[in-house]
Order: C-alpha cells, then sequence, then structure tokens
C-alpha cells in the first residue's frame, strides 16, 4: 500500500516525492508518463557527448535561501549569471534593455540619469497597468516596444502583447544601469552535473518506487494507494470538462556544430520577424569544454507538449472552475505548473511544493487543517 501515488516526476513531484519518503517517512509511487525523471529541466548528454536541455534552457535563480538550500542538498553549484543579447537593428545589444543597450542602438553615450530622462521623454503614462502592452510602453514608449517586446511576444504567445497579462513582460524588467544580467537574484547558479543528476540523488531512496512510461489513468486501478498528488495538466485530470485549457508549445531544434563557440552569450533574443524566439547555446550554461558545441532554437507552437499556461482572464475564468472542482476532490492534492496553471519558474515550483509539504505534515499531525479548502480524509 502506498501513501502517496505522485503522478509527474517534474520538480513539483520529486520534490515532494523526496519530503514524503525522508522526512514524512511514507511510501512512495512516482510515476510519469515519459520515459524520464526530471520533467521538463530533464537533461543528457547528447551524441556528441555535450550536456543538453531536453527541454529548452533552464537557467536556475532564485531569491529564497531556503528554496537554494534545499536543491543544495541534492547538486553542488556552478556560480552562472545569464546573459541575453537581442538581434535587434542589425546590433546584439544586452536585454533587459539598459544603459548599455540604448547608447549602443542609438549610437549614444548618455549616463544613467540621461537615460531615465529619454525614457521619460518618450514612456507613454499608463494610469491602470493591465496588459503586458501597458507594462512596456509605461517605462520606455512605443518604438523600444516594437523593437524588443511586440514581436517576440506574437511569435511565443501568438497574442499581442495587448491580450496577454501585465504580468508576462513584467518577467523582464528595465534599468537605467549597466547591469547586464538577465536575472538579478541573490541565488543565480546551475547544478554542477546537471539536472537530471540532481533528480537522481534526491529520488535515491528505499521508499520511494519510480515508474516511467506511465500514463496514471491507466494503472490507478491496479494499485493499491491512499492518495494522490498530480502535477500533469489540472484540465486533463478533469476530463476537460470546462473545456481545454490553452497551453503555449515549443519545438525545439538542436544543431551540432563542428565549433567551439557559437555565439557570445548563454542566450540571443530574435524580437524580429524569424519564426523562432531565441538560440542558446548550452556551453555557456554549463561551463562544458568540448571541441563542438550544440545550440537550440526555440519555434514557438499551440500543438505538442504544455510548456506554458498562457496568463490572460479568458484563461483564469476557465482555470478557477477547475480550481473549485479540485478543492472538491476529497484524496487528490494539485501542484507544479501545470496542476495549478501558473507561469511558474523552477524555484516558485519547488517553493509551493515545500509548501505543500508543510501543509500535508500538519495535517498529519492535527488531522485538522484544511487542504486545497478542504479535509483530507482520514486514512
Ligand atoms: P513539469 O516539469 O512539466 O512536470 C510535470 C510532469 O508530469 C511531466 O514530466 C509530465 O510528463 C508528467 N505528466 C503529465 N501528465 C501525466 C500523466 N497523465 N501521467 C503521468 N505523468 C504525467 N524555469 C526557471 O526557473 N528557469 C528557466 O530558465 C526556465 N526555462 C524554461 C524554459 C522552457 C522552454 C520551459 C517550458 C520552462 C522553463 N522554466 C524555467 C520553467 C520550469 O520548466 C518549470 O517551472 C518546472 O519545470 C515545472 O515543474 P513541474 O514539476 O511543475 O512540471
Ligand atoms: N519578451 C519579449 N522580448 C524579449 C524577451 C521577453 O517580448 O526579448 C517577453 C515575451 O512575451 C516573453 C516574456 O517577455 O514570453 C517573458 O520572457 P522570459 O525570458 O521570462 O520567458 P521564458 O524564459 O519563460 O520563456
Amino acid at each position: 500500500m502506498y501513501d502517496y501515488i505522485i503522478v509527474g516526476a517534474g520538480l513539483a513531484g520529486a520534490v515532494l516525492a523526496e519530503r514524503l519518503a525522508k522526512k514524512g517517512n511514507m511510501k512512495v509511487l512516482l510515476l510519469d508518463k515519459r520515459n524520464h525523471i526530471g520533467g521538463n529541466t530533464y537533461d543528457y548528454y547528447n551524441n556528441d557527448g555535450i550536456l543538453v536541455h531536453k527541454y529548452g534552457p533552464h537557467i536556475f535563480h532564485t531569491n529564497s535561501k531556503d528554496v537554494f538550500d534545499y536543491l543544495g542538498n541534492f547538486t553542488d553549484w556552478r556560480p552562472y549569471e545569464h546573459h541575453v543579447l537581442g538581434s535587434v537593428d542589425g546590433q546584439l545589444v544586452p536585454i533587459p534593455i539598459n544603459q548599455n543597450t540604448i547608447n549602443s542602438l542609438y549610437g549614444l553615450n548618455l549616463s544613467s540619469e540621461q537615460v531615465q530622462n529619454f525614457f521619460d521623454s518618450k514612456a507613454e503614462k499608463k494610469d491602470v497597468i493591465r496588459t503586458s502592452e501597458d507594462v512596456v510602453v509605461n517605462v520606455v514608449g512605443r518604438e523600444l516596444y516594437e523593437k524588443f517586446f511586440k514581436h517576440y511576444t506574437l511569435k511565443q504567445w501568438n497574442l499581442d502583447p495587448s491580450e496577454l497579462d501585465a504580468s508576462v513582460t513584467a518577467r523582464v524588467p528595465t534599468r537605467t544601469n549597466k547591469d547586464n544580467r538577465y536575472f538579478t537574484d541573490t541565488f543565480q547558479a546551475m547544478p554542477l552535473h546537471g539536472y537530471t543528476k540532481m533528480f537522481q540523488r534526491m529520488l535515491d531512496h528505499p521508499n520511494i518506487n519510480i515508474l516511467l512510461n506511465t500514463d496514471y489513468k491507466d494503472v490507478l486501478d491496479a494499485i493499491d494507494f491512499k492518495r494522490l498528488i498530480y502535477t500533469g495538466p489540472i484540465d486533463a485530470y478533469f476530463d476537460y470538462c470546462f473545456g481545454k485549457l490553452p497551453y503555449r508549445s515549443i519545438d525545439f531544434k538542436f544543431q551540432t556544430l563542428d565549433k567551439e563557440n557559437f555565439q557570445p552569450t548563454g542566450t540571443v533574443n530574435f524580437p524580429m520577424s524569424q519564426p523562432y524566439t531565441r538560440i542558446t547555446e548550452f556551453k555557456h550554461l554549463t561551463g562544458q569544454k568540448h571541441d563542438k558545441t550544440t545550440i537550440v532554437y526555440e519555434y514557438p507552437t499551440a500543438e505538442g507538449d504544455p510548456y506554458y499556461p498562457i496568463p490572460r482572464p479568458e484563461n483564469m475564468e476557465i482555470y478557477n472552475k477547475y480550481k473549485a472542482l479540485a478543492a472538491k476532490e476529497a484524496n487528490t492534492l494539485f501542484t507544479g505548473r501545470l496542476g495549478t496553471y501558473k507561469y511558474y519558474n523552477m524555484d516558485q515550483v519547488v517553493a509551493q511544493s515545500l509548501s505543500l509539504f508543510k501543509k500535508i505534515m500538519q495535517h498529519q499531525l492535527e488531522n485538522e487543517v484544511p487542504i486545497n479548502g478542504h479535509k483530507l480524509t482520514t486514512v
């Protein structure tokens, strides 16, 4: 008899499996329909011996010491600060837009204060910031918005920024200083031997069994268990009874080149008319030394694995209906990027799972604490 079946061996499922098995001393069956653990962070050595991320570049960054320390139990870290250049007007300029970007793009030599004045002179001030267009034009105005955000966003989401929640483009700030880093989080590092190795260490425990190549729906009836934790798409769990939740997918096109180096930074973004959004060269991220190099192009699509929840009001309305149903499921808990339809980074998913684990343990102790708005059936 398993205490928990956990659907999905990505970060959300693996963190809960590890905590429940080691801290909670519970028996866990972790299953995934894919043929590997790690979910979308899965990495592997390709035929040329280069460490690549199967589902697109994954760069770890967080402001949470708890999350960083927790993952540090399973991996050493390689300090890494991600840099992104944008291919704009025939130049490669830093993204997020900053003092260096403006000076390169317009052939100027503005101070930080002058860059602020430049932005102020261009900004279209909004009383209310509602959409992803508002966020950008409110700070830098329409010209830079068109150059850096409008077309990239159209490609990535097949939506105009004015049709997306503000939170999407708000992920990319605007700066007036010369900080060329993509992220400013306190902790920025890559797992020294990759994500998959980190997962292997996390899940190496006698209380954890792993079943791959398995859709949970095919085996649930055959297995004795007390509770389920579900990290797959929430609409699929409920057989799409309120309709499909839209997700955005990506076609990843990998290329290995017979040269040591392809581009100057980990990622180059293409915010103009190319059909792909960005190219990432893995060796920058992993620090691997090799006489060849592997790059990946990202072509956004509507069909394929559900990678990105699409943050906009009409989708939240559908999600909220599923969420209300989820709250009534006596023995199932929902978490993760797909289980809660949230555009979460890795560290947010880890934090969410650690917090759910705490709730579960509290409930075990007190048998009173509601989880997901209801009490779990006492077992
Ligand atoms: P997932 O990793 O998606 O795991 C869910 C698992 O459930 C999957 O393995 C799936 O196969 C399994 N599953 C689903 N349905 C079933 C079923 N019926 N039966 C069995 N198994 C099932 N975050 C960062 O912090 N930094 C980055 O640089 C970054 N880059 C990203 C780039 C891309 C292209 C994408 C798509 C995401 C990126 N992320 C990044 C986000 C990161 O991938 C997620 O936050 C994190 O991996 C989510 O973990 P999860 O466990 O919730 O979901
Ligand atoms: N974005 C953009 N131009 C850029 C980078 C980002 O328009 O050069 C917008 C785009 O809508 C993108 C969002 O900002 O989807 C978030 O970017 P981020 O790099 O965080 O996306 P992710 O790494 O999650 O794909």
